[in-house]
């Protein structure tokens, strides 16, 4: 039997062994899509919130929760360079953090220069689990978001690492890592895993085994798998 490839944990792209981000605000899936084959993470994108009725969004949460049973909520957050005002962004990454720990869901979290933003909402909701996308953070934030339940998923952006990034990739322990491809194509996972593997000095093949039981942890311990 050959083994399933690694899951990535977050793209735009429809694809297998995936969580795909749906958009909140429209909950729109090409129609001759099962299901049953994918995995969703449904969010609002920080970028989209200048264009968003606060109010509205538990109720379109809620009701795209009930169309397509996703595994995570998001990709939402706040990015200090594009969108609403860090105000509104914050209201709105709120709402979604408070649904996720409704629904005992992990959150797929975007933070662009706004880590110390977030903290204080990270802190109140501390059962929750948190997976930073695309994570870029420098080290002295990284032993922060250590202290509490984070996950810090790598992308492409690890093919172009500069000094402080190497040192993030080197130092963060191996049960937090997680991989995703987010808008590029999925074939880059397994070199992006390589590439992390490089850096850190180990065996791909041993790092993908922890990598597999970080996704479990995440996403499946309470997901019987369809
Ligand atoms: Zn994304």
């Amino acid at each position: 039997m050959t083994e399933s490839p690694l899951f990535n944990v977050h793209t735009h792209r429809f694809d297998n062994h995936a969580l795909i981000h749906i958009d909140a605000l429209n909950c729109q899936i090409p129609k001759d899509v099962n299901l049953n084959n994918y995995w969703f993470s449904i969010g609002i994108h920080p970028w989209d919130t200048e264009r968003i009725n606060i109010s509205e969004v538990p109720i379109l949460l809620a009701r795209c929760f009930e169309e397509i049973h996703p595994i995570a909520i998001g990709e939402c957050g706040v990015d200090r360079l594009r969108g609403a005002s860090i105000d509104i962004q914050l209201t709105v990454f709120e709402q979604h953090v408070e649904f996720a720990t409704k629904k005992n869901l992990p959150v797929i979290v975007h933070s662009v220069r706004a880590i110390s933003d977030i903290l204080p909402i990270l802190k109140k909701y501390n059962t929750t689990t948190f997976v930073f996308h695309d994570y870029r953070g420098n080290w002295v934030q990284t032993e922060t978001l250590l202290q509490l339940n984070c996950y810090f998923s790598f992308g492409a952006s690890v093919l172009r690492p500069n000094e402080k990034f190497l040192e993030v990739i080197r130092k963060i322990p191996s049960c937090r890592l997680l991989l995703e491809t987010d808008e590029a194509d999925s074939t880059l996972l397994p070199l992006i895993l390589e590439q992390v593997a490089t850096i850190r000095k180990v065996n791909p093949k041993m790092l993908e085994i922890e990598i597999r039981e970080n996704v479990e942890f995440v996403f499946f311990k309470s997901v019987e798998h369809g």
